[in-house]
């Protein structure tokens, strides 16, 4: 999909920073969102019958949106109409609801953008202003600058071996160290070059570039549905307290790319957070407190019960 000529939308704009070639969106419109609002909006929608009768997850057009038409859309994914339900109890038919919603968004979002960014901000900590139990997507004219350098990464690869990148790094893992979780339809590892702590990334077995590729209702969306819950359990349990998270959905519309999710958990032992500090955020240069291999092993011994 070619990017828009002129990327700017009403009250936005998409500025190039031109010393790393990398976009930057600037929406002011934003500053004064929901936060610190009495009322959820979301229960709100209910008592005011906006929430669809009989649906118990919605994607609800964001009332503060980041990005506008014609350089994206932003939704708010409601996971479930009760407010107070952390995503580690909702239980596998639940949390599969959520997976399919997140297969109906790309389906839909796909059709008129280049990329789905599909993430979840988990805690405080992490700048989660709404506790009703949600995700987020935003449908996005231009490719987000992690999904640019991993498709010319991937496509690099493909140009010099024929071969998925994703697949290589997959199968250099499968029985190996930093395996967390290890399905029929899906292998979840710490990657060797975690920059936080608990990192995962969760890769189908299969070759898919988009979780709208994966049959709605099937084995494996259900897998996923189940491999979610037990690792945000065992993030939980290894911080003693509910683990503040982020979760993001890379996905394209390209056959070079290979859908993953990204469990990046901002926790590194209870109590203390990991924060993107100076080294991180000035420098791009990731410290990472421990090794994948030790917190691998935490991590299944959490989800065995120890
Ligand atoms: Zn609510
Ligand atoms: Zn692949």
């Amino acid at each position: 999909m070619s990017e828009p000529s002129n990327p700017q939308a009403p009250g936005q704009r998409l500025v190039t920073n031109p010393l790393l070639g990398e976009r930057v969106v600037q929406t002011p419109g934003r500053m004064n969102r929901h936060e610190g609002a009495a009322a959820c909006p979301f229960c709100a929608d209910i008592d005011a019958g906006r929430w669809p009768d009989g649906q118990q997850t919605w994607a609800r057009p964001n009332d503060f949106p980041a990005l506008r038409p014609p350089l994206g859309e932003c939704y708010v994914l409601l996971y479930a109409r009760e407010h107070d339900l952390p995503f580690a109890q909702l239980g596998t038919e639940r949390v599969a609801a959520v997976v399919d919603l997140w297969q109906q968004i790309y389906l839909d979002l796909s059709a008129r953008y280049a990329c789905v960014m599909t993430f979840e901000n988990s805690g405080d900590a992490i700048g989660q202003t709404q506790h009703h139990p949600h995700g987020q997507t935003y449908g996005v004219a231009f490719l987000p600058p992690t999904i640019e350098r991993e498709l010319a990464h991937a496509q690099a690869t493909y140009a010099e071996t024929g071969e998925c990148l994703f697949c290589q790094t997959l199968a250099g893992e499968i029985n190996g160290p930093r395996v967390v979780i290890d399905t029929a339809h899906w292998l979840g590892f710490i990657p060797q070059w975690a920059r936080y702590p608990y990192e995962v990334q969760l890769y189908p077995r299969r070759h898919v570039s988009n979780i709208g590729a994966l049959p709605r209702g099937g084995e494996e969306a259900h897998e996923l549905a189940q491999a979610l819950i037990r690792l945000v359990g065992a993030y939980n349990a290894v911080y003693q307290a509910p683990m503040p998270y982020m979760l993001a959905l890379h996905q394209l519309a390209d056959e070079h790319y290979h859908f993953h999710i990204e469990l990046l958990p901002v926790g590194r032992a209870p109590g203390k957070l990991k924060f993107a500090a100076s080294s991180e955020s000035a420098f791009g240069l990731w410290l990472n407190d421990a090794v994948p291999e030790i917190k691998a092993a935490e991590l299944r011994n959490a989800m065995a019960g120890g």
